[in-house]
């Protein structure tokens, strides 16, 4: 028999959705309108405060990220025989929404001291039949879009951004999800700014607009049709149903009107966790995440990675022992269940490292400074039990 140990309560999360307040009024309005379907006055609202603040040609809300990017792959029109280029250490809907089209996918590392794709590995891998690029600026700091852009214009191939962590964050000042052709954001209620589930498109090139409303819309010109532009609409394309009711958008409202408050908050936790830590990284105990010099820190997430998988796992006991929810990220797509078979064997070293050794500390709106000095704490009190 097992002898079963009382866990300590969680007493830090690793993550509260956060509730402004004001998101409950918003919600009762949407419901008070009488329409409650997609692309209602909320919905408006948030397309235009994206639009006129970043710079984006056109968003569109959706019901996740994920969405958005399977929205992508549509209107590319990826098929049987393409190449896409999407790095391994991901969640599963970068790639997922290119296998859906039958894409064949091609798994770029990581680089050696930060988890964004490298842009050598993708100048390596591209091909005539490369159809597009799939970056992730992982924990919203930017990739090397230069050399990514310039990598894809090469071969005549796309960009997409996987945005979903980089809300108001910026490559040499440059908003991000402005660079691709496509762009896919997350309010998933883990992100910045949130509404439980949901996401958006980001259309850089006009062209794609018309054709982007209606496969977001059932493959039908209903878009065209409630702006009067036509006087019926019907089945003119494939798509599905990607557009999210207006109580979302309205609970998303409600985040985006303080979006500088929730930023400049998870900004003062990201720096104080890293000038806490500084000392340990400089010993050598971790390292603590790179902000690369065309890149922002968006507050979105703090990592440590560890020395080795052996010692994470520790680490993660002791803080849970203490009341602390931190936790790993993601496991390599290119080993994972659904791909090892596929994968053309190539080592992803970099990839996983990050695996193996990334750690997530709690980041959220309402974590005060003294749980971060707790969490900080804790984990000195480990690492002086630790050989150098
Ligand atoms: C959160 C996340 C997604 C998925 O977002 P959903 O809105 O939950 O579909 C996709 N890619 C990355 C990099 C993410 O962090």
């Amino acid at each position: 028999m097992s002898t079963t140990h009382t866990q300590q309560p969680i007493i830090i999360p690793f993550n509260k959705p956060y509730l402004e307040g004001r998101e409950m009024g918003y919600i009762r309005d949407a419901i008070a309108t009488g329409k409650i379907s997609g692309d209602g006055a909320f919905t408006k609202k948030c397309h235009a405060y994206f639009e006129s603040r970043y710079g984006f040609a056109r968003v569109l809300l959706t019901t996740s990220c994920t969405d958005a990017l399977e929205m992508a792959a549509l209107l590319l029109d990826i098929r049987e025989g393409d190449e896409v280029i999407v790095p391994a250490f991901t969640f599963v809907s970068t790639a997922n929404a290119f296998a859906l089209r039958g894409a064949k996918l091609v798994f770029a590392d990581s680089l050696p001291d930060h988890p964004n794709i490298d842009p050598q590995q993708v100048r390596a891998l591209v091909t005539p039949r490369t159809r597009a690029i799939c970056v992730v600026h992982y924990a919203g700091m930017a990739c090397d879009m230069d050399s990514i852009l310039e990598i894809a214009a090469g071969v005549g191939a796309v960009v997409v951004e996987d945005a979903a962590q980089a809300v108001d964050s910026y490559y040499k000042g440059r908003p991000l999800g402005t660079f691709g052709t496509f762009s896919a954001f997350s309010f998933h209620e883990t992100k910045n700014v949130i509404c439980g589930e949901g996401g958006m498109i980001a259309i850089n090139d006009p062209k794609y607009v018309p054709r982007a409303e209606i496969v977001r819309e059932k493959g039908t010109n209903r878009s065209a049709f409630f702006r009067g532009e036509i006087d019926k609409y019907g089945w003119v394309d494939v798509g599905s149903s990607f557009l999210p009711s207006d109580v979302l958008a309205a609970y998303l409202w409600g985040q985006l009107e303080c979006l500088d408050d929730i930023q400049q908050r998870r900004k003062a936790i990201s720096a104080r966790y890293r000038a806490r830590l500084d000392a340990l990284a400089k010993r050598g105990y971790f390292e603590l995440p790179q902000v690369p010099a065309h890149a922002t820190d968006n507050g979105h997430m703090f990592y440590l990675v560890c020395r080795s998988l052996a010692e994470r796992t520790d680490l993660i006991a002791a803080l849970r022992a203490n009341g602390i929810l931190a936790t790993f990220h993601y496991l390599s797509l290119h080993s994972s269940p659904y791909f090892t078979e596929r994968h053309d064997g190539r080592a992803l070293p970099n990839s996983d490292r990050f695996t193996d050794c990334l750690l997530r500390l709690p980041l959220y709106y309402e974590l005060s400074d003294e749980q971060v000095d707790f969490i900080c704490g804790c984990i000195e009190a480990f690492f002086r039990t630790r050989e150098l």
